[in-house]
C-alpha cells in the first residue's frame, strides 16, 4: 500500500485527465472515481439492483443495464431523488476507492475525482491538488472535447462547486491556462515534492 495519496480535482475541462495521464507516465497509480462510479452500476452490480428497488424497473433498460436518461430526468426534477441515489452509490464508490488505494504500490498514488470535496473523498487523501483554468478555457476545451454547445458546458459548470471554493480548499493549485508543456512542467515540480512527502 502506498502511504501517501494525492486527491486531484478540478471542474469540467480543467485538465484533470491530461494531468492524471502525465502522473501515470511517471509510474504513479491513478485511482479514478469517475471510472469507479460507472463500474459500480454495471449490469448485475449490487448498486444497480438497489437502484432498481428504489426507483422501479424503469431505471433499467430491457437488457438490464442502467437507464441513464430516465434517472437523469428524475434527478433533475427531484432533489430528494438525487439524494437517494447518492445514498446508494456514494458509500459503494468510496469502498471501492479504498480497496484500490490499498492495492496500489507506487511511491504515492493519486485519487482523481471531479467531486473530491463535494463527496468528502478528500478525507481519503493526504494532500489535494486542484487543476484550475479560466471559465472561458473550460468552456472552450470541454465543448470541443465533448462536441457539446458552450451553453451546455456553462450549465454543467454552474452546477459544480465554484472555482473559488475549490481554490480555497486545495493544498496545491496548478493553473492550466497555457500550453500543455507548461502544465507538464508544473506537474513535474509537484511530482518531485510528492515523492519527498511520500518517503518522509
Ligand atoms: P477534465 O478531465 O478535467 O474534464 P481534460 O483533461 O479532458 O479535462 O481536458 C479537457 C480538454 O482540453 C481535452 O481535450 C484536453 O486535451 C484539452 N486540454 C487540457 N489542457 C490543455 C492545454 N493546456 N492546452 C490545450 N488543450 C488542453
Amino acid at each position: 500500500m502506498s502511504g501517501f495519496t494525492v486527491g486531484l480535482t478540478g471542474g469540467i475541462g480543467s485538465g484533470k485527465t491530461v494531468a492524471s495521464d502525465w502522473f501515470s507516465t511517471q509510474g504513479i497509480d491513478i485511482i479514478d472515481a469517475d471510472v469507479i462510479a460507472r463500474q459500480v452500476v454495471n449490469k448485475g452490480q449490487p448498486a444497480l439492483l438497489k437502484i432498481a428497488d428504489t426507483f422501479g424497473q424503469q431505471a433499467l433498460q430491457n437488457d438490464g443495464t442502467l437507464n441513464r436518461a430516465y434517472l437523469r430526468e428524475i434527478i433533475f426534477n427531484d432533489p430528494n431523488a438525487k439524494k437517494q441515489l447518492e445514498q446508494i452509490t456514494h458509500p459503494i464508490i468510496r469502498n471501492e476507492i479504498i480497496q484500490q488505494l490499498f492495492q496500489s504500490h507506487s511511491p504515492y498514488n493519486i485519487l482523481v475525482s471531479p467531486l473530491l470535496f463535494e463527496t468528502d473523498q478528500h478525507q481519503l487523501t493526504q494532500r489535494t491538488l486542484l487543476i484550475d483554468t479560466s471559465k472561458a478555457l473550460q468552456q472552450q476545451r470541454a465543448s470541443q472535447r465533448d462536441q457539446q454547445s458552450i451553453e451546455k458546458i456553462k450549465l454543467i459548470i454552474s452546477a459544480q462547486m465554484s472555482r473559488q471554493d475549490k481554490q480555497q480548499r486545495a493544498d496545491d493549485i496548478v493553473l492550466n491556462t497555457g500550453a500543455i508543456e507548461d502544465l507538464y512542467h508544473q506537474l513535474f515540480l509537484l511530482h518531485q515534492r510528492y515523492l519527498t512527502f511520500a518517503t518522509r
